[in-house]
């Protein structure tokens, strides 16, 4: 799958829109990215899942796991399409961890999940809660990459597209100073 067929899915189903936004951090943007928006049409999740599933077909990958809630969608669908098993992570007083039974076997080969890598700080805590339970952690992988390839989980990792969402303070925003009016978007975990 072509990196621009994924941008063109965002724009279609209204995950990626273009204008002035309020993001939920109080900063403005040009660009407002909700993986939800487009992750709800369950027959694009399946074709992102296997898209990011053909870059792992050779690795026998056992294990596909997500740091909820985001992740939760497209890791499922990677798995489906691996044959592998999934879970998630979730946090418990701050600390990503393995809930609801969910348990990991001894270098059990992983691959980890995420719809959007911004910082990679989600998938580096997975990775180190799935290492801490003895499993081999072989690659990450997303459907957009918003750190222009620069986020560093420490095994290999790929995107099906870069997405540049680039985010200001209010006081130094283009659109603010021409007068455009900010629109706050949806509601809750805008990115
Ligand atoms: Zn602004």
């Amino acid at each position: 799958m072509q990196a621009r067929e994924v941008i063109e899915k965002f724009r279609k189903t209204g995950a990626l829109l273009e204008g002035h936004f309020v993001l939920s951090s109080g900063l403005h943007s040009t660009r407002y990215l909700q993986c939800a928006l487009v992750l709800q049409y369950a027959a694009e999740a399946e074709e992102f899942g296997r898209a990011i599933a053909e870059y792992f077909r050779g690795d026998n990958i056992q294990l596909v796991a997500s740091p909820a809630i985001g992740g939760i969608v497209i890791g499922h669908e990677v798995a489906r399409s691996l044959g592998a098993r999934f879970i998630w992570t979730e946090r418990e007083n701050g600390i990503m961890t393995l809930r609801r039974g969910f348990s990991l076997s001894p270098g059990e080969r992983a691959l980890v999940v995420e719809d959007v890598v911004t910082t990679g700080g989600s998938t580096r805590e997975t990775i180190a809660t799935l290492r801490s339970g003895g499993a081999d952690v072989i690659a990450a992988a997303s459907i957009i990459d918003r750190s222009s390839g620069k986020a560093e989980v420490g095994v290999p990792r790929i995107a099906l597209a870069t997405l540049d969402v680039p985010t200001f303070d209010p006081s130094f925003c283009e659109p603010c100073k021409r007068g455009q009016p900010a629109i706050k978007p949806g509601s809750g975990e805008g990115q």
